[in-house]
């Protein structure tokens, strides 16, 4: 299909200093759990971005120093020469494709605590640093500011030599870098030409500026990352200081890329942000600078980009998420396929990469993270090894994926499902406000699925076992998930609590399907990660009044690794939803439910009309377990396979069902070597990749 019309602006190139990107797709820098740990894993996934399209394909932040050393966190690093070949692996998969490859150079200063260098932490001034454990940062004085301008330095030179076109200096994201504590008051106590005035606190930055244009900036491009407003008010950054500062270093960079701090505020998922949301604090930088600006703000819909770009609010349309979830965006565009672009949902999943370290996985994108290991391409996947027909029981994401995978491969695809609409349990949560943009896990995959002519969707049809014995598949995947719990059994209660006054039970389902759950209610969250406080917001919107009872120290505490939990912290604090930590329920009776004390057992009883547990689930496997029991008929109807999958196997975050369905999907009738399964990448040495 030939691109739309009105998209071609989006695949002018741009100039940037002496490089040109060849379009407007610009993936900003983004963590990524990987780093330099698993380098291999990294530089595919970010090679396949620019397979996709980007024009400039960037790091996540690079330690320039052991003095600013993140570990246990795996980015990537340059304190030596030993780094360089991670570094020139990445920038050979990207230019490969002729993207652009991009490196963020950071010193983090007191954000760090130098857990393996055992560096002392250096800052503008003395202080604790961000995750405190007693560890102070030391204030720098005039001989360690010489040592930061060499280390910024020879870390440009480094990237150079490892075949980077764009060099990042990087003060945005609050607290994470030295040089925008530099610039913020609350860390910059310094009484010399240092700290005081705003042109005093912005003197490093402009000197490292400075100091890497005249290093590499002849052959390299020099982007500068920088956080107009920390939505702090006046204890932070603020757009009207920002543009003070902007104006004073507009023409010094090759380009800016600008966004809100901290990064909670800057990837805020969708629960807390809409698409664009930046635009209002960063709109000012294109009337300040003639050269080219990047932001970013989730964007996945064509039509707002070129608004974006129309309307002089940026020059490159940003990505990280958005890269993630589809890093073939810009082809899919370019070719005229928008319909067919598989949109970030805005969970944020993939930030838990980097704040648990490990490979970052995402929602959307089953492939994300495995295009190394597994060898697995988000656009290409190895055809059927049969003719065989295969049936899916279930049409959940688990079961939506298998079957769009499957008809990638070609097979012939028969996917029921009982209820009217697909989608499982996406359909189900999303009914939930705040969970509302993860509809286009389902949507995504029920509108492409519409568009296949060798697949066959069913809604209103539970099927049982005769049943799909009867339809003769060669092959089916049961995708019939799971349902939550009533016996409050969870990461705490390891055995089960049955409640006294059973009618006072309101599980999560009963509050998809619309339930009046009373007026004072009581959720109880031991699953500690988005649905407890989902719904504990929904019902206060609906004006009831919400307990939300945790036994952990705070409330949806993974969340932490989502960038969400201040977020959630402040909008039930707002809503006036009561908190209360550290206990678990104890009995439930009559309009009562006694909690109990985590720590020391003292019991407090709580009025609510109902309670509501979010703690684990149960597999809904009948199905599977009495097919598996009728072996012996399986040949009769030539059925080869009958394999569980997504939920119903075991119950898992939805980015598990979608990668279960998708992993099911590659692996039928293929030949799979269990070890490639689980490539290491124990070996990484000079010259070995
Ligand atoms: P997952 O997350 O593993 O995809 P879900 O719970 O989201 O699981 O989806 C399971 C889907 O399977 C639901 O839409 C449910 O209605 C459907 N389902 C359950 N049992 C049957 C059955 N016997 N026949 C057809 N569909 C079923
Ligand atoms: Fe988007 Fe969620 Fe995927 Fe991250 S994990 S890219 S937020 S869909």
């Amino acid at each position: 299909m030939p691109i739309e019309e009105n998209h071609k602006i989006l695949f002018e190139p741009v100039k940037i200093g002496p490089k040109t990107a060849k379009n407007r797709f610009y993936q900003v820098p983004h963590c990524n759990g990987m780093g330099h740990r698993w380098p291999r894993t990294m530089a595919e996934m970010r090679g396949v971005k620019a397979e996709g399209g980007w024009a400039v394909v960037c790091t996540e932040e690079c330690q320039i120093h052991p003095s600013s050393d993140i570990t246990p966190a795996p980015l990537m690093r340059l304190w030596d020469d030993t780094d360089l070949p991670i570094h020139e692996l990445m920038v050979s998969k990207v230019q490969e494709h002729g993207a652009l490859a991009g490196i963020q150079l950071v010193h983090n200063g007191l954000s760090v605590c130098n857990y393996m260098s055992r560096m002392v932490p250096i800052g503008p001034s003395a202080a604790a640093t961000e995750t405190s454990n007693s560890t102070q940062a030391r204030a720098m004085d005039k001989s360690d500011i010489k040592e930061v301008r060499r280390w910024f330095r020879e870390g440009a030179l480094r990237a150079r030599r490892a075949g980077y076109d764009l060099i990042y200096v990087y003060a945005a994201h609050g607290i994470m870098t030295l040089l925008y504590q530099f610039l913020l008051r609350r860390f910059n106590h310094r009484t010399d030409e240092y700290g005081g005035s705003l042109e005093n606190r912005v003197r490093l930055l402009r000197e490292i500026l400075q100091d890497t244009k005249d290093t590499v900036g002849h052959d390299c491009a020099v982007a500068m990352r920088f956080a107009v407003d920390e939505l702090l008010g006046e204890g932070g950054m603020q757009v009207s200081e920002a543009e003070d500062i902007v104006g004073m270093l507009a023409e010094l960079p090759d380009l800016w890329d600008v966004n809100v701090a901290d990064w909670s505020n800057d990837s805020r998922s969708s629960r807390f942000s809409d698409e664009g949301f930046q635009e209002g604090y960063i709109k000012f930088v294109k009337q300040t600078t003639s050269k080219p600006v990047v932001g970013v703000g989730r964007f996945t819909s064509p039509d707002t980009m070129v608004s974006q770009i129309k309307r002089g609010v940026l020059d490159f349309i940003g990505g990280a998420r958005p890269s993630i979830a589809d890093p073939f965006i810009p082809k899919k565009i370019e070719e005229g396929r928008s319909d067919e672009i598989r949109e970030c949902i805005g969970c944020n999943l993939c930030t838990s990469g980097d704040t648990v370290a490990y490979p970052m996985r995402c929602t959307q994108n089953p492939t994300m993270g495995e295009e190394w290991r597994k060898g697995w391409h988000p656009e290409k996947i190895e055809k059927a090894g049969s003719d065989a027909k295969v049936l899916i029981v279930g049409g959940g994401p688990a079961g939506l994926e298998a079957a769009l995978a499957l008809s990638n491969r070609s097979y012939e695809v028969t996917i029921a499902d009982s209820n009217s609409v697909m989608g499982g349990r996406v359909l189900q949560e999303t009914g939930l406000k705040p969970l509302n943009k993860w509809k286009r896990v389902s949507d995504y995959r029920t509108y492409m699925l519409s568009t296949r002519g060798n697949v066959q969707s069913f809604v209103e049809s539970a099927l049982d076992a005769s049943q799909i014995l009867e339809l003769g598949c060669s092959h089916v995947a049961i995708a019939t998930g799971s349902y939550w719990k009533t016996d409050f059994v969870g990461a705490h209660h390891r055995s089960p609590t049955q409640a006294e006054a059973p009618d006072m039970i309101c599980t999560p389902e009963m509050i998809f399907a619309g339930d009046d759950p009373g007026n004072r209610i009581m959720v109880y969250d031991d699953d500690h990660y988005y649905l407890g406080s989902a719904i504990a917001e929904h019902l206060a919107e609906a004006g009831k009044q919400v307990v939300l009872v945790t036994p952990d120290s705070e409330i949806a505490s993974w969340t932490r690794n989502t960038l969400e939990n201040g977020h959630i912290q402040v909008r039930l604090r707002e809503l006036g939803v009561e908190i209360i930590c550290n206990h678990a329920v104890g009995s439930v009776k009559k309009n009562s439910v006694t909690l109990e004390c985590v720590f020391i057992g003292t019991e407090k009883n709580v009025e609510v009309d109902s309670v509501i547990p979010v703690t684990a689930r149960e597999s809904i496997d009948g199905l599977y377990e009495e097919l598996n029991s009728r072996t012996e008929e399986w040949s009769d109807h030539g059925i080869k396979s009958i394999t569980r999958i997504g939920d119903c196997y075991a119950p898992g975050p939805i980015a598990m069902a979608v990668y279960s369905g998708h992993q099911y999907a590659r692996n039928l009738e293929a030949t799979v070597d269990p070890d490639a399964q689980f490539k290491r990448e124990n070996d990484f040495e000079i010259g070995k990749h």
